[in-house]
């Protein structure tokens, strides 16, 4: 089976369109989410275009901030400041990578975790692996939802990711692991890789090296998730999985072009809802909002809720459990009987926030 991601990804983004128009009616504003891009780097400008116009399909506000190559950080940092204190914007991202006078760590760090829609923030990751409630980033994000919509069961399987980079090889491990995977980070200095990866029931290739991952690294029947974006002499994007070959092998593949990567801008669509209901429903803190959501759950009156959002039919489709649905961020849902039955409910069926941590 070929996993399409560009189509999955257009079902998700009409379904958030429909979501955005009726979050403006209920809230009076759109998500927004802010873009800055520094310099001319023409990869970065081409990422950049495919977020604005994804902002544009889905109806958010979307704005781009462009600054000079040679901008000092003090002044992308002002910059990032005056998103962080405005009340309208949602999401901010800075298109990495920066010039090499601008410190990268000191900009992530610098943006309002709670904004941090690509969640590169250290108080996103750390809550990450302390299994609390944070914006998860977009790429691991995106593979995760790309196996459920393939129907692959994760649990039990064994699953092996090569790469450990921070924004894909390391946090998509994690969230394998917390779909009860057993999970091996194979790397560089892996030895015998092809037998390591011969092993998973799910392979997920985070390297940048042009087709590497040959059939001879695939178990038969494997899922196969290719990360990877490499452009070959001929100018051709190519993943770091020898497609072709590794196609007749797999179980489920994802091409590339037309797998992960439309995933990843997807789900930064998705991240600047979730901050966007977060600060709209709580506009609290992390630490507040813990409280104050587990209060709202008991106090909500399920029949005053007016707003259902379009992607309930979505995730309702999905196998969905107990520890998954609490991770996905805040957000309205639909409690079906099966659900109560893994002790998501504390009430009655219907309708609750659920984001318990
Ligand atoms: P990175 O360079 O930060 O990390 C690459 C990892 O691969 C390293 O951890 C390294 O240990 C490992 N590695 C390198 N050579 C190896 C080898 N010969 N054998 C085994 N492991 C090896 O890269 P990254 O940022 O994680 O990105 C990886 C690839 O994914 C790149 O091609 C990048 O363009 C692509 N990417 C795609 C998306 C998307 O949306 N589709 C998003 C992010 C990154």
């Amino acid at each position: 089976m070929i996993i399409d991601g560009k189509q999955i990804s257009q079902s998700l983004k009409d379904a958030m369109k429909i979501e955005v128009d009726a979050l403006a009616e209920q809230y009076g504003r759109r998500p927004c989410l802010m873009v800055i891009i520094v310099g001319d780097n023409p990869a970065s400008r081409s990422y950049v275009r495919g977020k604005i116009k994804a902002t544009e399909y889905c109806g958010f506000d979307g704005h781009l901030v462009e600054l000079p190559e040679d901008v000092s950080e003090a002044t992308l940092l002002a910059e990032i400041d005056k998103l962080n204190n405005d009340p309208l914007v949602d999401g901010i991202l800075v298109q990495l990578p920066l010039p090499k006078h601008i410190s990268e760590d000191k900009v992530i760090a610098a943006i309002s975790a709670e904004k941090d829609v690509d969640g590169f923030h250290p108080e996103n990751v750390a809550r990450l692996w302390l299994n609390q409630h944070c914006i998860l980033p977009c790429t691991p994000k995106g593979i995760i939802e790309l196996l459920d919509q393939a129907g692959v069961e994760m649990a039990g399987k064994k699953a092996v990711v090569i790469g450990r980079s921070n924004i894909v090889g390391k946090p998509v491990a994690k969230l394998l692991l917390d779909r009860n995977a057993t999970v091996t980070i194979a790397h560089s200095r892996t030895k015998d890789l092809a037998a390591v990866c011969r092993e998973a029931d799910i392979l997920v290739a985070a390297v940048g090296r042009a087709k590497m991952v040959t059939a001879e690294y695939v178990k038969p029947g494997a899922a196969v998730i290719d990360v990877g974006i490499n452009r070959t002499e001929d100018g051709k994007l190519v993943g770091d999985v020898d497609y072709e070959a590794v196609l007749p092998v797999a179980g489920a593949i994802t091409p590339v072009p037309g797998g992960v990567g439309p995933m990843t801008i997807t789900m930064l669509m998705r991240n600047t809802i979730e901050c966007f209901l977060e600060r709209q429903i709580l506009g609290k803190s992390y630490v507040q909002k813990h409280f104050q959501l587990r209060k709202f759950l008991i106090d909500m009156d399920i029949n005053e809720q007016k707003y259902i959002p379009q992607y309930l039919s979505h995730y309702n489709s999905i196998k969905c459990t107990c520890s998954q649905l609490k991770r996905k961020c805040c957000g309205i849902w639909k409690v079906s009987k099966r659900r109560k039955k893994h002790g998501i409910s504390e009430q009655n069926e219907g309708t609750y926030i659920t984001r318990l941590q």
